[in-house]
Order: C-alpha cells, then structure tokens, then sequence
C-alpha cells in the first residue's frame, strides 16, 4: 500500500540509492574475495565502528537483539550478574530490549516514561532498584539520548552497570561530547535496514572500553570460542556477515549527512506542525537527538493515521502494543504501568529519513495541519 502514497512511510529502496555504487562495489568485493564468514571486511567495520563511537573495542555481531544477549551473557560467564539478578529498563521501548534481559534468566525492572522525551524517566530509577539489581539498561529511543550526570551518579552509587541498548541512536552525543556506544560499560548497536545506519540484511554490534567483555563478547557469539575446536562457553553463533560490515563502511561516510538531513526533516516539522489535537516531540539540535523516528502524540492516533493515509501520508507506529502487554509477557510481574500503556496508544510516526525532502516534509506539515481533529 505504502508504494501508491505519494509521501511514504520510508522507502528504503530510495533511501539507500545515493550510495548504491559504493555498495554495490563492496559487496561484489566480498562476493570475489573467498572470505565469506568474519575475515578483513568484518575486522576493518569493527575497527571503524569503535573509532566511531569512540570506545576501544568493537565486536559485530549477528543483529542488535544478539548484541544486547551477548553482553548479559558476557557479564554472567565473567561473574558480574547471576541468572535472578534485576535489570532496571525503560517500560516505552521495542521488545527486543526486554527479551535480551529475560533470555539471559535476568529479571526486567520496568521504569515509566517521560511523556515530554518517551525515554525513562531517570528520577524513578531509585525506588525501582532492590538489592538485586546490577544494570541500568538504557535506551536511546527513537534516537534521543537516555543518560545524564544523574543516571551516572546513580549507578556510581549502587554499584550499578549502565549498558545503553543503542539501536536508534547511532551518532548522537551526549551533553559533553561522548558519543552513544560510549557512554555505559557496553553498549549494543543495531543495523537492521531501517536504522539510521542500515545494512540490507541483519547486523548488529557490541561496543566497550572493557577488553575482557569485549573478549567474552565475542567468543559468545563464536559457539564459545576463541580458538578453533576449543571450546570455553556454552555460545552460540552470531557473528557479522562480512558481506553485511562490507556494506557498512560503505555507508558510514554517509552517516553524518543522514543524521543531519534528518534533522533538517525534524526542523521542518517542528516549525511548520502547528495542531491543536497533536503534541510534537520535544525539539532538539544540540546534537543529543539523531531523529531515528519523529513520534507524534495524539490522542485521536487511529483518525489521524487513517486521515493521512488518505492524504498520502504514510505513518508507521513505534510502537502499538506495551512490551508487557505482549502475550509473550503474561508472566512478567511488575506494577501498573499506565504512561507506557498511553504512550503505545497515542504514537504515530511520520516520514523521517533520506527517501523524504525537505520540500516533502512542509507538505506533510500541511497536511497535518489541515487535520480535522
Ligand atoms: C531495532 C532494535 C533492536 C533490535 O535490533 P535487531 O537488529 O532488529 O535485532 C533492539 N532495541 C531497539 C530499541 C531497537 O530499535
């Protein structure tokens, strides 16, 4: 359906055409090259990715949720968390970042939302932490950063290890210049298509300053292993296609005119959205806001969405349905989570990425405008 809307939701075809040369280059590379698991494209990706996020280590793995997986596992074989032991996470996030936690046998801790920025709200971090819990895994969503001065005092205090779930927010800084991937003990990335720094199948990555996680990190997602047929954990096979990193370094030259084409989108958007029945997201261009998606609140969601739909707008939802709302979650105890389960109702996402214009985006903003209510 989104292919007859004059304004899709995200066409990823046209997103990725500016730099189709350069990718096709790359992967016909690696297609020539007899390396088709790990070997130099996947090494020289991983050396760029760190030196991007600026922390020492980089391990790619086989997409975003193995990421989040390997580093809980990581810290369980290198004795830093125990299966039981609590995870304090965001209840407004995508359920990967919750079924990394409870995979690992650790136990999710939801912490409401802000409803200005949709990220955790760090002042309830606090009264959600009990003498078993030993990470804060923070989410940057929809590419805003999640992490202040307070959070790191926080987890100073109690012994707490901060590990950011950085799939949305690749190239976003924080207020002193650390870029996201650096801000936590580890951190996972994401590469699926739709990321602000997509491959064109799954991808993921680990990054740290740890070598030692970073080593587990990768044995983990090796069967275990380091060296061949020796075998040191109980792993399992996630690793970064060489293909898939080839096609990375491709597009990560590109990455900072993505990010600011977005923002540019964002700006639009901000000046020209002007509707009683809509709450737009908090404006940002400092830098800490990567606009991975431009999230509206509204709570006439479903008539809006239909309204533009009809107008050729396409719209997507980020997302509909709680993480414990989920059947898969029925056994997750946990307190009311009212702000989580508003904010799932009221989202709706409009277009933000390089396959829209600036010329597009002031006239979606009209459109919206005209909304009815
Ligand atoms: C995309 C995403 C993931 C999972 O990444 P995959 O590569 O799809 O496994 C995890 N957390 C968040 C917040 C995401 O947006």
């Amino acid at each position: 359906m989104s292919d007859t809307l004059q304004y899709p939701f995200l066409d990823l075809g046209a997103a990725n055409a500016p730099q189709l040369p350069q990718i096709e280059q790359a992967a016909l590379r690696v297609l020539r090259s007899g390396y088709y698991i790990g070997g130099p494209e996947t090494a020289h990706f991983e050396r760029e990715l760190a030196a991007y996020a600026g922390t020492e280590h980089a391990v790619g793995t086989g997409n975003g949720l193995d990421a989040l997986r390997l580093i809980f596992r990581a810290c369980i074989e290198l004795g830093l968390m125990c299966p039981g032991d609590e995870v304090i996470v965001p209840s407004n996030t995508y359920i990967a970042t919750i079924l990394a936690v409870t995979d690992c046998g650790l136990v999710p801790v939801p912490v409401e939302p802000r409803l200005d920025t949709l990220n955790m709200d760090t002042s309830l971090i606090e009264q959600a932490l009990t003498p078993r819990t030993r990470a804060i895994l923070t989410v940057h969503l929809y590419g805003r950063v999640c992490y202040d001065a307070e959070m790191q005092a926080l987890a100073d205090r109690h012994r707490l290890m901060i590990v950011e779930d950085n799939a949305q927010a690749i190239g976003a800084r924080y207020a002193d210049g650390r870029r996201t991937g650096a801000l936590g003990r580890a951190a996972a990335f994401s590469f699926y298509p739709t990321k602000n720094l997509g491959a064109m199948g799954d991808a993921g990555a680990v990054t740290t300053d740890d070598a030692d996680l970073a080593q587990a990190v990768r044995a983990l997602g090796n069967y275990g292993s380091l060296r061949k047929y020796h075998n040191i954990y109980k792993g399992l096979n996630s690793r970064l296609d060489p293909l898939q990193a080839a096609i990375l370094s491709a597009k990560l030259p590109g990455l900072e005119a993505e990010n600011a084409h977005r923002a540019a989108l964002a700006a639009v958007y901000e000046r020209h959205i002007s509707s009683p029945y809509i709450v737009k997201p908090l404006y940002s261009d400092s830098g800490d806001m990567v606009w991975h998606q431009y999230v509206l609140l509204t709570d006439r969601r479903d008539r809006l969405r239909s309204f533009l739909t009809e107008h050729g707008v396409g719209t997507d939802i980020h997302y509909p349905v709680a993480p414990h709302r989920q059947p898969c979650m029925a056994d997750w105890a946990h307190g009311p989570l009212p702000l989580a389960e508003r904010v799932a109702a009221e989202v709706l996402s409009i277009p933000i990425s390089s396959a829209t214009s600036v010329s597009d985006a002031r006239a979606i903003a009209e459109i919206i405008n005209s909304f009815p209510g």
